[in-house]
């Protein structure tokens, strides 16, 4: 499954119509309304995320910082 943040085809499947990226650390799942997509906090909960562009460009600040 291709990731919708970084694009690469590596994405594996952990559930039904679930994915995660290993590379970005984001789960995801295709909705009705589009992909829906999941930020893994460090002690392991799920965040949803309300778009496309907010998790981008966060992971695009975050690695840039470091
Ligand atoms: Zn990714």
């Amino acid at each position: 499954m291709q990731c919708p943040v970084c694009n690469r085809l590596d994405a594996g499947k952990v559930g039904t119509n679930q994915y995660f990226c290993p590379h970005c650390f984001v789960e995801f799942n295709m909705t009705a309304q589009g992909v829906k997509l999941y930020y893994i906090e460090s002690d392991g909960s799920l965040v949803a995320l309300d778009d496309m562009t907010k998790p981008y460009s966060y992971i695009k600040e975050d690695s840039g910082i470091s």
